[in-house]
């Protein structure tokens, strides 16, 4: 819900009330309470009028921060948490309350350590000594204060609760720095963390990639077209169809012998290339093996194969092959579909009887077992 000064979505605001004001309102509740029965046991110095005053005073102070995170104001403060201005406020009210009391002070100093507990882990450092500072510099003037109008009722005991008091925050403060050199040193530690995961996370990327890649030709290898084409068959409907095409480049071992293995190189990278833009998006394409390559082409009919593999023969046939002086290239192709329900071993040995035959019949060209696929 949101609505007028409720910028906080409800979760949110949930979560703020349990988490920043809960153990506040708590502890506000408890030093109350704590301070009414110092008051009914006869400890207070001023009127019960001042007393209540006090006290509203206090709760007032604790919904103004209510009502400034509930609106979602304090996000325009230089510190949005406002954590110091509240451990302050606190401060503040403690060493009123204190004052009004005439004894039984001395149990209620630690109240001053409760307060200050709620910075430990948000409050830097520097900030927290000078709230510990500003919480002894209350308590002192208020000792020296009733000293000086000579109010002050046992001077050796409160000279004993100023110690007390310095000893604690003295000691606040040494732990408030050890536990933020801790949360820092974490802090870095995550990070790390976090660098080493991503840099594992590339790494696995990269693996992943080169197992799936023909180092030679870029292309996609044997293992992760049969992955892949496993995958594509699966989620055939039926009436729907792949194209699959098996290619072999004609002569290669001719070429190898003529213009040495890194010529040979040279000619199946080009036919990467050559086939790379003569074919779309989704069509697959992998290095079967040696100078073979396997094609599937997603949603063809035997139309759209036919004259895709008829493009590739011929793109290629007009290659030319940077550095290696190849007078004619070429290369043939067994072609058929594959429907649901075939099975892929089926599909590649049709492909394969259909390329023998473009070999037998003189190479340099594309034929189709289609036939067992049409029954
Ligand atoms: P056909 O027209 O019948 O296909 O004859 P072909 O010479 O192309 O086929 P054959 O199977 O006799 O020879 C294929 C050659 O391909 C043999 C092998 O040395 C060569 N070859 C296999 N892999 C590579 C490779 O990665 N680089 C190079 N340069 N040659 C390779
Ligand atoms: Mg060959
Ligand atoms: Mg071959």
């Amino acid at each position: 819900m949101n609505s007028g000064s409720f910028q906080v979505e409800r979760p949110a605001l949930q979560r703020l009330l349990v988490r920043r004001f809960g153990m506040a309102v708590a502890t506000y509740g408890l030093a109350l309470l704590l301070f009414w029965l110092a008051a009914s046991f006869g400890l207070l110095r001023d009127s019960l009028g001042i007393a209540v005053l006090f006290s509203a005073l206090v709760v007032a102070s604790q919904l103004v921060f209510l009502a400034l995170f509930a609106s979602g104001l304090n996000r325009r403060f230089k510190d949005p948490s406002l954590t110091e201005p509240q451990v302050l406020t606190a401060l503040f009210w403690h060493t009123c309350l204190l004052a009004l009391l005439e004894n039984g002070r001395g149990p209620l100093l630690v109240l001053y350590a409760v307060i200050l507990m709620f910075g430990i882990f948000q409050l830097p450092p520097r900030v927290f000594i000078r709230c510990s500072i500003l919480a002894f510099a209350g308590f002192l003037g208020l000792v020296l204060w009733e000293l000086g109008v000579g109010r002050l009722a046992d001077p050796p005991l409160a000279l004993l609760e100023v110690c007390v008091l310095l000893l604690v925050l003295v000691w606040l403060s040494l732990f408030s720095s050890y536990v933020q050199s801790l949360r820092q040193r974490m802090r870095k530690r995550r990070f790390a963390l976090q660098a080493h995961q991503d840099t594992l996370r590339n790494m696995m990327r990269q693996l992943e990639d080169q197992v799936a890649t023909d180092e030679l030709t870029g292309l996609f290898n044997r293992r992760h077209f049969l992955r892949l084409a496993e995958r594509a068959l699966e989620e055939l409907d039926a009436g729907r169809q792949h194209g699959l095409a098996l290619i072999d480049l004609d002569h290669f071992k001719q070429i190898n012998d003529h213009h040495g293995h890194a010529g040979g190189d040279r000619v199946l990278q080009t036919f990467a290339a050559v086939a790379r833009a003569c074919l779309r998006d989704g069509d697959i394409l992998a290095r079967y093996g040696g100078e073979e390559f396997v094609l599937l082409l997603p949603d063809a009919d035997a139309d759209r194969v036919a004259s895709c593999c008829e493009r590739l023969r011929e793109a290629f046939a007009s290659a030319e092959p940077v550095g290696v002086g190849v007078e004619r290239l070429s290369l043939s192709v067994g072609m058929t579909l594959l429907r649901a329900g075939d099975q892929l071993d089926e599909a590649l040995h049709r492909a394969d009887q259909a390329l023998y035959r473009a070999k037998r019949n003189g190479r340099n060209r594309c034929d189709a077992a289609w036939e067992k696929c049409d029954a």
